[in-house]
């Protein structure tokens, strides 16, 4: 069985429809998807009826932006309820202030001599309450201002270059507990693509599990795989279960195939065996 518990559509950042996201699971050999868009629930109803006629199953998932200790990490929901109001409410608060953030970092970016990226990125999104900043990494691409995403990622859009605006997002228990009042499960995205240093990732690990976490996300195509050992023994470590995804955004954009995953090693209890 092939688990894919890490994906987005264009409800968020990605860039097929959750149609053919699924679809091209399917195609992929994927039997299990979770659709996890950013902050964003409205990807499940079309996705699921997708799953139908594929014949593959679809988890309602979500991957919700979290403020901790000043910097971003990202917490995914598995099986949580789409119509959970406590859910669908903080997620709408953590949608409202993109658009403001979106004008910022534009306002940034035209100062660096980069006029009218929020209307590009604009015209990128499909969900015009999930502007991000992979639309503004497109864009830039599209204008032929950076060659790829990845390299947008270095020189524009993060911590110290053009087109960076700090943001506070929800709090780490806070989302935590939209998840779980919404019946699903937390697990901490990506742990190896944060920037900190051991001591602050193990803080962050622990202080997650303390809030109702319970799992990590062991093997992605958001951290490279030699990091797979080294979370898979924070999960053992922390009594986390561990996930499996490809975080894909978009064909050929660099990222992770759907279900082109390693195995998740022997030691770690797989998240769908908590289910
Ligand atoms: P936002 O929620 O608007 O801050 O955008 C975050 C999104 O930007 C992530 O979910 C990724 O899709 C994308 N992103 C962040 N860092 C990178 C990177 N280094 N390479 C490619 N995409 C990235
Ligand atoms: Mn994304
Ligand atoms: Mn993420
Ligand atoms: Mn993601």
């Amino acid at each position: 069985m092939i688990h894919d518990l890490h994906s987005h559509s264009t409800a968020s950042d990605g860039v097929l429809s959750p149609q053919d996201l699924v679809a091209r699971a399917a195609l992929h050999g994927v039997d299990v998807l979770a659709l996890t868009d950013h902050d964003e629930l409205r990807g499940l109803v079309a996705a699921a009826n997708a799953a139908v006629e594929h014949g593959i199953e679809l988890v309602n998932g979500v991957e919700i932006s979290v403020s901790w200790a000043g910097r971003t990490v990202h917490i995914v929901g598995l099986r949580v309820d789409p119509e959970n109001p406590d859910l669908r409410d903080g997620l709408a608060v953590n949608r409202s202030g993109r658009m403001e953030r979106a004008s910022k970092m534009a306002h940034s970016l035209a100062g660096v001599g980069i006029p009218g990226t929020l209307e590009g990125a604009r015209l990128l999104a499909t969900n015009q309450e999930l502007i991000g900043r992979s639309h503004f990494a497109r864009y830039l691409v599209g204008k032929g201002y950076v060659k790829d995403v990845k390299t947008v990622f270095k020189k524009f859009l993060v911590r110290g270059k053009p087109g960076y605006v700090p943001h506070q997002w929800a709090g780490m228990a806070e989302a935590v507990a939209w998840i779980r009042r919404a019946g699903g499960v937390a697990v901490l995205a990506h742990p190896g693509r944060y920037e900190m240093g051991k001591e602050k990732l193990s803080l962050l690990m622990a202080e997650f599990k303390d809030v109702g976490g319970v799992g990590l996300e062991v093997v992605t195509g958001s951290h490279p795989p030699e990091m797979v050992p080294i979370f898979a023994a924070h999960a053992v470590h922390f009594g986390f279960y561990a996930s499996v995804g490809s975080d894909f955004h978009a064909p050929g954009e660099g990222g992770r195939e759907l279900g082109r995953l390693a195995p998740l090693p022997d030691r770690c209890r797989p998240i769908w065996e908590h289910w």
